[in-house]
């Protein structure tokens, strides 16, 4: 039996314990980076915090640490004791991400056990308070360190990040099936950049296809969440470390994370989330 395996029997038989004074985490997937995953991880902390829910973010994307700059932080926690740090704050939300703590390139060289002992201080040396939901922005794809994640952390449940064209949604497959076989429940699939509405003349274009999402989140017996367009004003807002959500409230977009956030929230907040993970499909 391979490693993978071992480790995924080990979480289908002992479920991790856990961490004091946090009620959910949530983990952000991807099949594979470039879909959006950050913004929309960003986006759905924030999503969270606009229901007046206490929030933290945990940016475990050790490879492409995004948090720091969707947040507008810089500089560095604070240390509190011997070993504790203090999470950086903003928007409302605390937030703590490797990017905080070593230069990019470094982590880009670590090893997989060094990945997993990173993540695992930033879940249990970081003063994170009560919250009701960590959202943890896993690495993109099925690798070693989204797996350990998956199978060590006390996860409520996973939220799955997909582009509608079918390429993505081989990816998409693929995390489904890591997330079913460690156990963990899946909250919903999200289509990002599900279409393109152009600013000048108003025309709809869908891009990348629309709608694949949805039909593969049915085909799979996995909760569809709901489509975030292709927009500027998303891009714009991430790049300025101006996230929509808290900073345009008001606009389409941000109300349709705030919706997706809500529909999350029901679902762990009734256990909905923690019922039997559906039956698995043989491809
Ligand atoms: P990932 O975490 O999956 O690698 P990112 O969240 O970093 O992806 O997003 C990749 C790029 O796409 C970023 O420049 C981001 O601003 C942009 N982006 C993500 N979602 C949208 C969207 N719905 N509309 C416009 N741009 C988006």
């Amino acid at each position: 039996m391979s490693v993978t395996e071992t480790q995924a029997r080990g979480r289908a038989t002992s479920k991790p314990i856990g961490i004091p004074g946090i009620k959910h985490i949530v983990a952000v997937a991807s099949g594979k980076g470039g879909v959006g995953k950050s913004t929309t991880s960003c986006n759905l902390a924030l999503g969270f915090a606009a229901h007046g829910l206490k929030v933290g973010i945990l940016d475990a994307d050790i490879y492409g640490p995004s948090q720091p700059k969707l947040f507008g932080l810089r500089g560095k926690p604070r240390l509190i004791g011997a070993r504790t740090l203090e999470p950086m704050e903003r928007f409302g939300v605390k937030v703590m991400s490797v990017g905080f703590l070593v230069e990019e390139a470094l982590a880009m060289i670590w090893r997989g056990p060094m990945v997993i002992s990173a993540i695992t201080q930033m879940l249990d040396e970081v003063a994170w308070g009560d919250l009701d939901v960590l959202v943890i922005d896993l690495p993109p794809g099925t690798g070693d360190a989204s797996l350990t994640i998956a199978q060590q952390t006390p996860l409520a449940g996973a939220v799955i990040v997909s582009t509608p064209q079918d390429i993505a949604l081989i990816d998409t497959r693929r995390s489904v099936a890591m997330f079913r076989k460690v156990n963990v429940p899946l909250l919903g699939i999200i289509e990002n950049m599900s279409s393109f509405c152009c600013p000048d003349c108003g025309h709809v274009s869908p891009i990348f296809g629309h709608g694949g999402a949805r039909i593969e989140a049915e085909r799979i017996g996995v909760p569809f969440l709901g489509e975030i367009p292709l927009d500027i004003r998303i891009r714009m807002t991430s790049d300025e470390g101006r996230p929509i959500v808290a900073t345009e409230p008001e606009s389409v977009h941000a109300k349709l994370y705030i919706g997706i956030a809500r529909h999350v929230w029901l679902a762990l907040s009734t256990g909905r989330a923690n019922k039997p993970a559906p039956r698995i499909v043989i491809e």
